[in-house]
Formats: structure tokens, C-alpha cells, sequence
């Protein structure tokens, strides 16, 4: 339902802290506060009582788009008396918040596609801001003994040919620093000399500490001016931030362009506050003076308190009101035996062990640190700085050797597309001549893997399905003269194509076309032994689990929706259980009896399995892995039960039951030597059903069997239904001969191995598992 616009962002981590924080103090937890970013100063009364006389006077109206003519003509005189900088009032737009300046400036400036270069670290909202435009935001990492200034090297080597613009945060939140004239002087001339347009952000210009003389890039020259705007506003400086007031100065076809956008969204900024705003401009500038005073003094005893803590290292700020210390030596430590592995998890550990709020380094693209906002009482600061203190002093290294970083490949299509039969020869040798020429030499990869005695193919030039394809089969002996039985091409990066997949019976050959993601290979190559093998050996594919209880081979058969899952998990918790096949396998017979033969390597799992079976995350996190949801923002499950006690909130590298789409790879051997079997007699075909009046469970008669199983009727969680004939995704032709074959097959295999029908509609849980170990024979 929602927009790409809306998908291309996420929310802010910095909100969410805060929200952790707030909830805590409502539910009476004394918590120290440094996430915030406002001044805790009331603004000056000057301001407050030119905002009453404004109301008395009615000034109540809708103001100009652009903002009051005085406050603008104000703006103005301010740029000329500070950094002797001609503006004039129709360059000027007055704006609902600096916040809205930038967004103006990004919507005005920044078409598809284009990049925008951001130092890093930066303030949050930059990035999202650009992805809002359809713009592509380009990290430059600055360095902490740099003070975290970009140098022009930094800039050059980013550079592309659709670099539009730069965001310059000076001073910075996070972390405070800012540009002495001359290096200011130096960025800006590589950006006018690269045609880069610089929008400066200037909002913290005010708080200055040490005497630090502060250059707007508005005092660097007329050419300068033509190719920047200065974004400002007056939360900081004059303690405002409710009021929402800013402003952006620039080119006049720039503001033009952005008072455009303005006029359709939020139109001119309060009328009172820019009553309020001419006031602080034009009066006294004591207020700040004073503020910014405190503040200096705040800094000093936080730089103070963070040099006692051992193994930390902390920038001098020249600016704002934060400090951006290295805390990273302490992300492989534990309390309690939980560890910390990042900036998030020791913000976490912090806001539960010490009441203390920060807001983790990672918000803001740089992992290694923890932002302290000063913005809070003299007394809170003590108290806070000492709580950060013991609390980091009670970390002790870790007894837990350090799990190997996942090793997670996140895919770009996410999910099956349908696949085309094709049988024409001319259409199979077009996909052919465009595979072979999109697989370079210098990208090819293939890997010939037996699957219950067939011989397939990988052709590829994605390492990432070249990777999964090896991990998942056995390979084939190598004999120089072994021709496989069929072929798979997967084919990245084809110029115009859609993701695709394409087979053709006739010589037996897949395409698989610009899509990474593993299972649609998995089930091609299953569809594809199914057909080959049924047709040379009478091989058949079962879509469903099979576990071996007691020696006895059982399969479980269950479409989605009928818990199948828990009862797989259930079933493999019993002693005398063993583990076979996760989801696919083949029958073969052997004295007259059904075999079921495992024929993967490793088990292609949904890792959302460890809700159910915990011990497997020990197994997945050692595993390759597609999908696994590494950030929040990614988490696709709305409605989570561990909201609370969130894995990467808490410094995780992953969820492993964010999404039900990620997948992960298990060794049956991991499991363990006696709980898995790779051949097993089959005896049982438990099938889970949902049926709103049939009975809790049925055994039918072969006929009855067929006819359910041939339906295949499938009636999804969200209650859609759908036929798949005998349950069995993997097959791709369930027409003519192929359908004869399928009925003869399960024909036999029904007389051998008996059909019970589980309804999971018509009772609990519990209940459903117990019917299903009352089958298996507990
Ligand atoms: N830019 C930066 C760097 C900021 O830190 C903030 C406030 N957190 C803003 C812009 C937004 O300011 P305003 O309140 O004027 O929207």
C-alpha cells in the first residue's frame, strides 16, 4: 500500500532511544537524559514578549509564502554585518524549522538519481531527506583524529558524474567540530571548481567554544553565494526549538525553486514566530551570549570526566552542544553475560543497566561511537557522567568466544517470480545466446551437483548463487567426459530484462534472470530432477518434511498456514527423533518398501525456525544466510513480540524471526551425529489441513487419499485459496504424462505409506501436536 518514497526510508533510531527513555521515566525510573537535542534554556524574554506584543496586534493572519518582510530584511542584515554578505530579501526563505530549509533545498535541487555527498558522520535526517527526493546519498567517512572534517582528497574520491551537491554540517551534530576558515576555504573551492553545489548547514553556528572563529561559507565570495545556500534557523542559537523557525539564503532561482515547494506544503512559517524571530535577530544578543558561556562550561566538564574513562577517546569539540566519544574498545565486553558488539547495544546496556539515555553512533553512520548531548543541567551531567562511568567499568572481556560476522547476503528480489515454460527452440537458444553473452569470462562460475542421481549445471555470474549452489549439494564427480542432465543459467545484470525464470523441457535448461534469490534457483533445480529423473528412473519428489521416529520414516506434508513449523519442531524435540529433509525429497524403492532419500548437503531452513527450535541459532549463525534482517529498520515483523527485548536493538547482528522470507543454511551433521538419518523407510504421510467443518483427523482410503492429495487445496493464513496438485511447489509440469506419472507414483507410495489427514483448523495447538505425535506412535 505504502509508496517506493516511503519505502526508501526508515525511522529514526534516534526517536527510538528517546521513546525507550521517555516510557522508563513514566514508568518512574530516575533516567538521565544526554539524547536530547535541544538547549534546556526557556527562550530570552525579549523574544517571548515581542511574540505577546505581535499577538495584541493581531498579527495573527497568513504571512507571506516567503516569510515577513522585516524578518527577512533582518536575515539580511545579519549575513552582511557577520560575514559581509550582500543578500537580498527575495533570497531569503523563511521556513517552518531549519528541518524544512533542508527539505525544501533537497526537493528543489535534487533530481533521480543523483548523488549528494554527506561526510560522515552525519545528522540523520540528511540521507533520508535525499532518498525522499529520489536522490542517491554518497557517504564520505571522515576521520575522529581529523576532527571529523572532510578534507578535498575525501571529496575527489567520491566524486561521480552525477554528483549534484554537498551537505556541509558546520559546527556538526554529532560531533561538534567545525571548519577553521582555511580549510573551509579549501572544500568549497574543490566543490565550485567540480560544479558541486554546497547546502550548508549552519544552525549551530552560534554555540562556539576556545575563541573559535566561525566562517559561513556565505563570507566566502560571490561565486560561493551563486552555488550554495545557507540553511539556519533559530532552535539552537536562541533556545526556539518549539517555535519552528528557520531559514535558507541563497541563489535566487534556488529559493525560488524552494519557496515553490513550500507554498504547496506548510506555506509561510507562523506568523508570531516570526514576530518572535524578528526580535532575536535585531535585539539584544546577551541571551546567547550567556548560553553559549554555560555550554562551554558543560563541554569542558564532560571532555573532563570522558579522559578518566579508560580506553576512550573523544574529539574537542569546537561547536553545538555534543561530544562524540570512541567507546568501541568496550563492544567485544559483557555484563551478566550478555555482550555488547555495538554502538546500539551499548546504548541499550547503558539506558537498562545505568538509567542513562544516549544515542548510539550508528544513527548516525559510524558505529565506533556514543553521542553525549550537553544540552541538560550542570547536576544531571555529574550524575549522568558518573553513571556512564561505573557502568562502563563494570564491563568485563567477554567468556563467549566471538561468533564470526554473519555471513548474510541480502538480495535484492525477494521473493519467487513464476516461472515460464517455454517450448519454443528459437526463444530457448535467445535466452541461451543472452546468457553466454551477459556471463563474462571474467564473472563465470559453474559447479556440476548430483541431486538423487541427476547431474545439473549451475552456469552463473553471481558469486552469491554460485556460493549457495555449492553449499547446497553435493558436487558431481568431475569426469571430463560426465555431460550434465540439465543446465541452469543464472544470469545477472541483463540489460533490460525484469527478474525472470524461464525452462525448457526440451533440452532440459533453466534461465534464471536478474534475481539473486536463492530458493528460486532451489526449486528449479528440484523441478528439474523431478522431470528428469521421473522420466529415466521413476524418481519421485515429495514437497514436504520427512523425520525418522523410532526407525520409522514419517512425512509431513504442510502448505502454509497449518503451523507446519511448530510441528517439524516438535516432532524433532522428541529423544528418538531424527532429522531428514526440511522441505523436499525423494522416494525410491528398495524391497518392495518407499525410501525416503535426503538429497541435500545442508537444509535451505527458514531461520524464523529458532523461535521454535532455539538451539539452531547457534547452527545458523556459523551458517551462509540470505536475507536475515540485520537492521531495524528492516524488520518486516509488525506486530513483534520481542519488541522489548529486540536482538539488534540490544547490539545483535541479526534477527533471525524478523522476516519470514530470510533463509539460512543447516548442516544435518551440526545437529547432531544420532538425530539425523539420510535414508529412512517411510511408513506414515502425515498431511496438516485446514478445513473449517472437516473432522480434527481422517485417515481416507487410497481413492479418497488421491483425490485430496491431487487437489492439493491450499487455503493460505490470510484465507486464499489454491490448488497445488499433491502439495508439491517443485513441480513444473503437473499436465499429461507428467500428471499419469505423479498419480501412479503416489498411488504405490499410499499402498506402502497411509495418509492421515490433520485438520489444524479444528483444534489448539497443543492439541494438533499431540494428534500428531499420537500418529508418529508416542
Ligand atoms: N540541522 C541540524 C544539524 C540539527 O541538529 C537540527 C535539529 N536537531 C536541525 C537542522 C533542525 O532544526 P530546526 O529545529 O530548525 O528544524
Amino acid at each position: 500500500m505504502l509508496s517506493d518514497r516511503v519505502q526508501r526510508i526508515g525511522f529514526s533510531s534516534t526517536l527510538r532511544i528517546a521513546a525507550k527513555a521517555a516510557q522508563m521515566k513514566k514508568d518512574g525510573i530516575d533516567v538521565i537524559d544526554f539524547s536530547i537535542g535541544e538547549p534546556d534554556f526557556p527562550t530570552p524574554n525579549n523574544i517571548k514578549d515581542a511574540a505577546k506584543r505581535a499577538l495584541d496586534a493581531n498579527l495573527t493572519k497568513y504571512p507571506a509564502n516567503d516569510g515577513v518582510l522585516e524578518l527577512r530584511q533582518a536575515i539580511c542584515r545579519k549575513f552582511k554585518d557577520e560575514s559581509g554578505a550582500t543578500y537580498t530579501p527575495d533570497q531569503v526563505l523563511v521556513s517552518t524549522g531549519a528541518k524544512q530549509s533542508l527539505y525544501n533545498a533537497a526537493l528543489a535541487l535534487i533530481n533521480k538519481g543523483e548523488e549528494v555527498l554527506i561526510p560522515a558522520p552525519y545528522w540523520v535526517s540528511y540521507p533520508q531527506m535525499v532518498n525522499l527526493a529520489y536522490g542517491n546519498p554518497v557517504f564520505v567517512p571522515t576521520r575522529e583524529e581529523n576532527g571529523f572534517r572532510i578534507t578535498t582528497e575525501d571529496i575527489t574520491r567520491h566524486l561521480s558524474a552525477r554528483t549534484k551537491a554537498i551537505i556541509l554540517c558546520n559546527p556538526s551534530n554529532p560531533t561538534g567540530s567545525a571548519y577553521p576558515a582555511s580549510e573551509l576555504q579549501k572544500i568549497v573551492d574543490v566543490c565550485m571548481a567540480e560544479g558541486i553545489f554546497v547546502i550548508s548547514d549552519e544552525i549551530y553556528e552560534k554555540l562556539i567554544y576556545d575563541g573559535f572563529r566561525y566562517v559561513s561559507v556565505a563570507a566566502l565570495g560571490e561565486k560561493v553565494r551563486k552555488n550554495s545556500v545557507v540553511i539556519n534557523g533559530f532552535s539552537k542559537a536562541y533556545s526556539m526549538t518549539g517555535w519552528r523557525l528557520g531559514y535558507a539564503v541563497g541563489p535566487r532561482e534556488v529559493i525560488e525553486g524552494m519557496s515553490k515547494v513550500q507554498s504547496h506544503s506548510t506555506s509561510g512559517a507562523n506568523s508570531i514566530a516570526q514576530w518572535a524571530g524578528i526580535e532575536a535577530l535585531n535585539g539584544s544578543q546577551h541571551e546567547i551570549a550567556r548560553m553559549r558561556g554555560e555550554f562551554e562550561r558543560r563541554r569542558n566538564f564532560v571532555l573532563y570526566k570522558l579522559q578518566q574513562i579508560p580506553h576512550c577517546s573523544c574529539h574537542k569539540p569546537e561547536g553545538a552542544f555534543y561530544v562524540y566519544p570512541n567507546l568501541s574498545w568496550y563492544y567485544d565486553k559483557a555484563y551478566d553475560g550478555v555482550e555488547i558488539r555495538n554502538s546500539a547495544g551499548l546504548a541499550y546496556y547503558l539506558l537498562k543497566q545505568a538509567q542513562l539515555a544516549l544515542v548510539p553512533g550508528e544513527s548516525f553512520g559510524t558505529d565506533d561511537f556514543i553521542r553525549i548531548s550537553y544540552a541538560t543541567s550542570m547536576k544531571n551531567l555529574e550524575t549522568g557522567m558518573e553513571r556512564l562511568t561505573n557502568a562502563l567499568a563494570k564491563l568485563t572481556p567477554s567468556r563467549k568466544v566471538r561468533a564470526a560476522s554473519l555471513n548474510n547476503t541480502t538480495t535484492k528480489q525477494k521473493d519467487h517470480v513464476a516461472l515460464q515454460v517455454v517450448t519454443d527452440a528459437r526463444m530457448r537458444d535467445g535466452l541461451t545466446a543472452e546468457a553466454t553473452s551477459t556471463i563474462s569470462y571474467d564473472s563465470y562460475n559453474e559447479w556440476n551437483v548430483n541431486i538423487g542421481g541427476v547431474v545439473l549445471k549451475l552456469i552463473t555470474n553471481s558469486p552469491h548463487l554460485a556460493d549457495f549452489w555449492a553449499e547446497n549439494w553435493f558436487p558431481a564427480p568431475l569426469e571430463s567426459d560426465l555431460e550434465p542432465h540439465g543446465v541452469i543459467y543464472g544470469v545477472k545484470d541483463a540489460p533490460g530484462r525484469e527478474a525472470s525464470a524461464f525452462y525448457h523441457p526440451g533440452s532440459r535448461s533453466g534461465f534464471v534472470v536478474n534475481t539473486a534469490h536463492y530458493p528460486q534457483v532451489r526449486s528449479m533445480a528440484l523441478g528439474m530432477v523431478e522431470e528428469i529423473g521421473g522420466a529415466m528412473f521413476d524418481l519421485q519428489l515429495v514437497g514436504g518434511a520427512c523425520v525418522e521416529v523410532n526407525g520409522k520414516g514419517i512425512a509431513l506434508i504442510s502448505p502454509p498456514g497449518t503451523g507446519g513449523g511448530t510441528h517439524f519442531a516438535s516432532l524433532l524435540r522428541r529423544d528418538n527423533a531424527r532429522i531428514h529433509s526440511y522441505d523436499a525429497f525423494f522416494v525410491r524403492w528398495s524391497g518392495g518398501k518407499p525410501v525416503a532419500d535426503a538429497v541435500e548437503r545442508k537444509l535451505l531452513m527458514k531461520t524464523e525456525l529458532v523461535e521454535k527450535l532455539p538451539e539452531l541459532t547457534r547452527l545458523f549463525d556459523r551458517s551462509k544466510t540470505e536475507n536475515v534482517i540485520t537492521k531495524r529498520d528492516e524488520c518486516e515483523t509488525e506486530a513483534c513480540m520481542h519488541s522489548d527485548m529486540c536482538p539488534i536493538d540490544r547490539g545483535e547482528a541479526r534477527c533471525y524471526y524478523a522476516s519470514e522470507r530470510s533463509r539460512g543454511f543447516i548442516d544435518p551433521y551440526w545437529v547432531g551425529q544420532d538425530k539425523h538419518v539420510k535414508r529412512t523407510t517411510l511408513s506414515k504421510i502425515i498431511l496438516l489441513k485446514r478445513e473449517s467443518l472437516g473432522a480434527k483427523v481422517t485417515k481416507p482410503s487410497t481413492d479418497a487419499a488421491m483425490k485430496i492429495l491431487e487437489e492439493g487445496a491450499i487455503i493460505s493464513a490470510r484465507g486464499a485459496y489454491r490448488s497445488q496438485p499433491f502439495y508439491n511447489p517443485y513441480l513444473i509440469d503437473t499436465t499429461g504424462e507428467r500428471l499419469e506419472r505423479q498419480r501412479r507414483q503416489w498411488r504405490r507410495l499410499l499402498e506402502a505409506a497411509p495418509l492421515v489427514v490433520i485438520n489444524t483448523e479444528a483444534m489448539r495447538k497443543e492439541e494438533a501436536i499431540e494428534a500428531v505425535g499420537k500418529e508418529v506412535g508416542y
